[in-house]
């Protein structure tokens, strides 16, 4: 049985009178009991619209949410056996950790003992012992949003829904935290919902990733699924760092297409759908580690590039085309000059096409 269902859900803010534009539009999927499902889109696309709707604390426009059998639309916030957990945190500055902790529970009249249990479980879990007679001011982020997991923990919710829990954190802490919270989601097979702008945690987090973009669902699906097999232009230009190079080209007949001064092969799967592209432009999106470069000894075959940023592990060489700018990531290996010319090469398995009117993904398309 599916654990949470939206059902045809949509979402409209009333502007005085009037409604807005849908913050959510007429979401239709479920989640599985233990999934960790991370909800990605740029700032405002809809994604805490959707956390609220699930904790009650917004109305729902249209459709229905059903958790496990039972209809949440009408149930009262309190009743709702859901955990949130904020990006700044939310705990009570006069309380010590121990009291933050145990806050709830009182208030549920869950015998000492048994909070007591509860709280030396959660410490233990997130590494809070020390901690326990501190009060927020005198910890960091990373251990404020420790407490406010542990918050949730307590509770032993169906489900815990985390917005944004690592923005307020500087870098080392957010990985640092990051992982705890997967550790956290295989230890204890909650049903987790992770709201983030940050397609890196998403990628690292998710078991499902749901993409959004201005209310709309753009894809559900596997980190790995999502990042090879994007279904449309936005999905392909979010995911990724950096993002997919997307290039408009001009499909010349079925044999090859352009780019730049290079000529490249049709791939045989796209020989179909691009059929109705010939004499106009597709978009070809190449990832950064997909394209092979090899050096050039005359400057007229090849391309010299206009910047390199050195990464570490990898280069990052940017080229500029007429189709637009092309990024390529490559590991040090490739000994780099600023006066060497490369070729492009780009195996056709790598290539993918999108329909510059509606952003789909072709391949995708001819196929069902
Ligand atoms: P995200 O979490 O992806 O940044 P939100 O779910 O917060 O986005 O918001 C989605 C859209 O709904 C945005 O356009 C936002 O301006 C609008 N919105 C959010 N909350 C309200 C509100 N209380 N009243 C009116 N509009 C709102």
């Amino acid at each position: 049985m599916d654990f949470l269902t939206f059902h045809h859900v949509s979402k409209q803010y009333r502007d005085g009178k009037k409604e807005t534009a849908s913050a959510v539009h007429d979401a239709h999927f479920s989640i599985q009991r233990g999934e960790l499902i991370v909800f990605v889109g740029p700032s405002g696309c809809g994604k805490s619209t959707f956390l609220r709707m699930v904790a009650g604390l917004e109305e729902i426009t249209s459709g229905e949410i059903i958790l496990e059998d039972q209809r949440l639309n009408d149930v009262d916030v309190k009743m709702r056996d859901i955990a949130m957990v904020f990006q700044d945190y939310a705990l009570y500055p006069h309380m010590s950790v121990e009291e933050n902790l145990a806050f709830g529970l009182k208030n549920q009249k869950i015998p000492k003992q048994k909070i007591k249990q509860k709280i030396d479980e959660a410490c233990a879990i997130l590494n809070l012992s020390e901690l326990r007679q501190r009060l927020p001011k005198q910890l960091s982020g990373g251990q404020r949003q420790r407490v406010a997991l542990g918050r949730a923990i307590v509770k032993e919710p169906k489900a815990f829904l985390l917005d944004e829990p690592l923005s307020n954190l500087d870098a080392k802490l957010r990985v640092q935290t990051r992982k705890m919270i997967a550790q956290l989601h295989n230890q204890l097979q909650a049903t987790m919902i992770y709201v983030t702008h940050d397609q890196t945690e998403a990628m690292t987090l998710a078991d499902r990733i749901v993409v959004m973009n201005r209310g709309i669902i753009q894809q559900i699906d596997t980190p790995e699924r999502i990042y090879l097999h994007p279904n449309n232009l936005f999905v392909a230009g979010f995911i990724g760092s950096p993002p997919m190079n997307l290039l408009h080209v001009r499909i010349k007949d079925d044999q090859s297409l352009a780019v730049g001064t290079f000529r490249f092969s049709i791939p045989r799967n796209y020989k179909e759908s691009l059929q109705a592209f010939i004499g106009k432009e597709v978009i070809l999106g190449v990832r950064p580690e997909d394209i092979q470069l090899e050096e050039s000894s005359t400057a007229e075959e090849g391309m010299k590039p206009y910047l390199t940023e050195f990464l570490g592990s990898e280069n990052l060489i940017y080229f500029k085309l007429r189709e637009g700018e092309l990024i390529v990531k490559k590991n040090l290996s490739l000994k780099m000059s600023p006066d060497m010319s490369y070729r492009l090469i780009i195996n056709g398995e790598n290539m993918h096409f999108f329909d510059p009117q509606s952003g789909e993904h072709l391949k995708r398309r001819s196929l069902t």
